[in-house]
């Protein structure tokens, strides 16, 4: 592989994979750098909105997704103590997608199906057990400082990419502040193989239930249900995921005993934050390592993965001199004003239906929700911003 022409991407999770594939796909030589022995099962994003199906069947990745994940065009907002609050179907914009659903499918999935088209392209070199410790670079190149299983090396490229997720090495190497904040509370999550669709049947496969003092969400995959509970205060993290206090905060939520843990329990920090750029001369950040967000509405890996198939045409079409690197200001100043102005804002308020302590700014949150279903208008402007189609195509439209 010709080391002045190749791309170096830091970082192998879905933003990293899909920006090797989507420069893979435009015959751009790519060297893809894991800290990782081999790809890692992390059971963290679930949810796939209508515009990431788009770019998947762009790349040729959609069908594994659509066929062996849960197709879910119906998700709720709820109380915990008074049900429904509002219901919406993502049919009611199926004239502006082909996909007016959300697929409920595991982001490993996704991955291990990224992995194996990587491996058909010769000119893509994944290595595994690498750690990018730093980046820099200079008018003609950049490169990155790595920990691999024979010592440190250098290694060159044309450019890099940070996909090298929420504590970024690219991002510190870079000087790029990481402003925002952590949520107190945290996420409590088990898996169970229980039938919830039977002990509560008008739930639909995506559920954010609110309540002040233990808050939750449903997600329907294909291999069992996940349930999320806000951590309490003065419980510790194996307290948390001990058998019987899970088992029994299920019994509490579903009023019967019967769901045992399965497949999953885990523990997550819930922050928000948006890097001051997502790019410096010939580097580049996606994903995690650009923002992160509260998961309250799925949207996190998402915009990684428009991030990634933003950043590749971008890269491509420098790559083959039909533009000058200023295209990455507007690739910044594109994915930016998606994470700020758009993802930042909606998970903020998703998050804040959840876990509001306040009765009169509980019931004002729940009265929007309910009349954003209930008018038509509202509704489809709703579900426009919810799967995120309209923020992709205003921060696409931007120069
Ligand atoms: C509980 C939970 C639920 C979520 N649910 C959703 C959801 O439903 N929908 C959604 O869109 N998002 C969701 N998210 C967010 C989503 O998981 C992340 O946004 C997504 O994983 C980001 O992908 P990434 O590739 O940028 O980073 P990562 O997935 O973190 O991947 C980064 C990769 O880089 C590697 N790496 C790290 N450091 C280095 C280094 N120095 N050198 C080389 N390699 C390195 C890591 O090993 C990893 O493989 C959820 C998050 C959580 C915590």
């Amino acid at each position: 592989m010709d080391e002045s022409n190749r791309i170096i991407v830091a970082g192998g999770g879905p933003a990293g994979l899909i920006t090797a594939l989507a420069l893979a796909q435009q015959d751009i030589p790519v060297l893809m750098l894991e800290t990782q022995p081999i790809p890692v099962d992390h059971r963290r994003a679930t949810t796939f909105h209508p515009p990431t199906l788009e770019y998947l069947r762009q790349l040729g990745a959609v069908d594994s997704v659509i066929e062996n994940g849960r197709i879910t065009p119906i998700w709720q907002f709820r109380d915990r103590k008074e049900g429904l609050v509002a219901e919406f179907d993502l049919a009611a914009i199926k004239d502006e997608t082909d996909y007016p659903y959300r697929v409920q499918y595991e982001q490993m999935n996704l991955n291990k199906v990224l992995y194996r088209m990587l491996d058909d392209y010769d000119h893509v070199d994944i290595r595994f057990g690498h750690e990018v410790l730093s980046a820099d670079q200079d008018a003609d190149g950049a490169w990155v400082q790595v920990k691999t299983p024979d010592g440190e090396q250098t290694l060159s490229g044309l450019f890099v990419v940070g996909a090298d997720g929420a504590r970024s090495n690219v991002r510190r190497a870079l000087g790029i502040g990481f402003e925002g904040f952590t949520y107190e509370e945290k996420i409590v999550q088990y898996g169970t193989h229980f039938d919830i669709g039977a002990a509560l049947p008008d739930v639909s496969g995506v559920a954010y239930i609110s309540d002040p003092d233990e808050w939750c969400v449903l997600l329907h995959l294909p291999e069992y249900w996940r349930i999320s509970f806000s951590s309490r205060d003065g419980e510790d993290d194996e307290t948390a995921l001990r058998d019987d206090v899970a088992e029994a905060r299920m019994a509490a939520f579903l009023g019967q005993s019967g769901a045992t843990v399965a497949l999953q329990r885990s523990i997550w920090r819930i922050h928000q934050r948006v890097a001051d750029d997502f790019r410096k001369g010939r580097i580049a950040l996606v994903g995690d390592a650009a923002h992160i967000n509260s998961p309250m509405g799925g949207m996190g890996m998402n915009s990684g993965v428009h991030d990634a198939v933003n950043l590749a045409e971008k890269l491509g079409q420098i790559w083959r001199s039909e533009a000058d690197d200023s295209i990455l200001d507007r690739y910044s100043r594109q994915r930016r004003h998606v994470a700020l102005e758009d993802v930042r804002q909606q998970t903020i308020r998703n998050t804040k239906f959840l876990n509001e302590k306040d009765p009169a700014a509980r019931r004002a949150s729940q009265d929007a929700m309910r009349a954003a279903a209930e008018d038509p208008e509202k509704r489809r402007a709703f579900l426009m911003g919810s799967s995120m189609l309209a923020g992709l195509r205003a921060a696409n439209a931007m120069e």
